[in-house]
């Protein structure tokens, strides 16, 4: 049975004013419905900021560790739901068990680590330039934050924003992408539960064009956390320009790996299959070009087809399945849509390139791991974001030319280098525009402790995951105490 859900504001179960709603379905099986949720619009998002704004100070005013200790409990109902989580989040996403396995976990760990963090909230002592002054920097919440989430870690990003924002005093907003709101519900039950105060967490649900723009444009709101698209990050910084509102951007990736002629091919082989096909493709992170030096390009390419045909693609409800299917059929057009750009490109088609069908498939959007060989730096499939399980495979003569295609995308969000030679793996650090590089590991597996995102079009220079994040929710409060009893004039009295 599906259910009905509704907008949560200010603790309480509230319907969109204008009585539409819209369902949420598998899109490995489009009978399976998960859940039919409200299409809102800015009257909802006004109500929610407005019952943020009223909880704000009570909330501001607990101490962090008192904050904390609601994380851990948050946590540890998730971590008693995690299957059931990940069995939900299968169904609306469409990714395999173990990954959203993965997903659920990736929360967890975000939140055990945001309850350690509340005891660590630390600011910077200075000495002054006075005799009898003191100087510190501490950090205070910021006020209301709008959150606006991608579809594709459907509890793992929003916990990325929620953990860490609400650890740091603020209160919240949160707007699910349309495709996966069940996660967010199911995640924010669980605050609520530990104990998180009316008002302190809202969810509005709603498409991007209403919702998501009435959070932006509202003046309650003092900072915009944004992960999706470049295309709709641009929308958001510029209105946040406008506004001078606090906005953090994590944004699109044409992730790479680079493999040089002296690599363990069978260890590249395993890196790339997981990056290029783990979430059927659909990861910020995912590798989506492969770049091989000259020499051992043909045996890599060789091997890649091989075991990329062999994977099983199916309902990820499988535990069998090893990709599941394209998010949405508008997901698996664009996907096919670049597969043509591809060969009209005159990219060799060498693995798949087409939809799955027949038995099993004719209810989802599956389609088939698809690898294009021989594709030079200069085309659209080895530029552009796919977002799909599509992987472009692409000659170098030498380890300088390969630097110079994987640099050779707008984007910067993920690398990886596999050789066996530490001089060149560390001149691949320092020369790889990327937030992420990994050496003999694949494009994905951040780790929820560590600074996560990237550079270029990949966002706007902030970075969530672990402390970092705490730097995207608070804001430097620089103190100056004169204990001097006298009137002190920093530059002039000591000129
Ligand atoms: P998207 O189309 O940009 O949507 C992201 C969110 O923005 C959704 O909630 C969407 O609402 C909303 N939105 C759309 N238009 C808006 C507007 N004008 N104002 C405010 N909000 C708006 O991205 P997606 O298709 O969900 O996710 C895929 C993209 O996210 C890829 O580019 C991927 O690389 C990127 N991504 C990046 C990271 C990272 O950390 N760097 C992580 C994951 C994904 P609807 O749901 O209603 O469309
Ligand atoms: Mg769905």
């Amino acid at each position: 049975m599906a259910t009905e859900h509704l907008n949560f504001i200010n603790g309480k179960k509230v319907p969109a004013k204008s009585g539409e709603t819209y369902e949420n379905r598998n899109p490995a099986d489009q009978d399976d419905l998960v859940g039919v949720f409200p299409s809102s619009g800015g009257d909802e998002v006004s109500a929610a900021v407005e019952a943020a704004s009223a909880a704000y100070p009570a909330w501001r005013s607990l101490p962090a560790q008192a904050r904390g200790d609601i994380m851990r409990k948050a946590t540890e109902l998730m971590r008693e739901r995690k299957e059931d989580f990940a069995q939900l989040e299968t169904r609306e996403m469409g990714k395999i068990l173990k990954e959203t396995r993965g997903d659920v976990q990736e929360a967890i760990d975000t939140g055990f680590y945001a309850a350690g963090e509340s005891r660590r909230l630390w600011g910077t002592v200075a000495p002054s330039e006075m005799p009898n002054k003191m100087c510190y920097v501490t950090r205070q919440p910021m006020g209301v934050w709008g959150m606006i989430c991608p579809w594709n870690f459907p509890m793992a990003i929003p916990s990325w924003k929620l953990f860490p924002a609400l650890t740091c005093g603020n209160t919240a907003v949160i707007k699910p992408a349309t495709l996966t709101p069940a996660s967010v519900d199911a995640f924010v039950g669980c605050l609520q539960e530990a104990g998180v105060p009316d008002g302190v967490v809202n969810i509005v649900y709603g498409s991007g064009s209403r919702v998501g723009e009435a959070l932006l444009n509202h003046p309650g709101v003092s900072g915009v956390s944004f992960t999706g698209s470049s295309e709709v990050g641009r929308r958001i910084a510029e209105v946040t320009g406008k506004t001078l509102k606090r906005c953090s951007l994590e944004l699109g990736g044409k992730n790479a790996q680079l493999v040089m002629a002296d690599a363990n091919l069978e260890l590249a082989l395993e890196g790339v299959l997981w990056g290029a096909f783990g979430t059927t493709g659909q990861r910020c992170t995912a590798t989506s070009r492969l770049i091989v030096e000259d020499g051992v390009y043909d045996r890599m390419l060789e091997m890649v087809v091989e075991r990329a045909s062999k994977l099983k693609v199916g309902n990820g409800l499988d535990e069998s399945v090893e990709m599941g299917p394209c998010v949405s059929a508008g997901q698996r057009e664009t996907v096919h849509g670049y597969v043509e750009v591809g060969k009209g490109e005159g990219a060799r088609l060498a693995l798949g390139g087409e939809q799955l069908t027949g038995d099993g498939y004719d209810k989802g959007f599956f389609y088939k791991p698809t690898v294009f060989a021989d594709v030079t730096p200069d085309m659209r499939i080895a530029v552009e974001e796919i977002f799909g399980p599509v992987l472009s495979v692409i000659k170098v003569k030498d380890f300088e030319e390969g630097i110079k295609v994987l640099n050779g995308t707008p984007y910067g969000l993920s690398s990886a280098v596999y050789t066996k030679d530490v001089d060149r793996a560390m001149k691949a650090i320092e020369l790889i525009e990327a937030g992420i590089t990994y050496i003999n590991a694949p494009t994905i597996g951040a780790e929820c402790h560590m600074p996560f995102g990237g550079v270029k079009d990949t966002g706007n220079g902030h970075r969530e995951g672990g402390w970092t994040a705490y730097e995207i929710f608070s804001e430097p409060k620089t103190v100056y105490v004169d204990y001097s009893g006298g009137l002190q004039r920093a530059q002039i009295d000591n000129a």
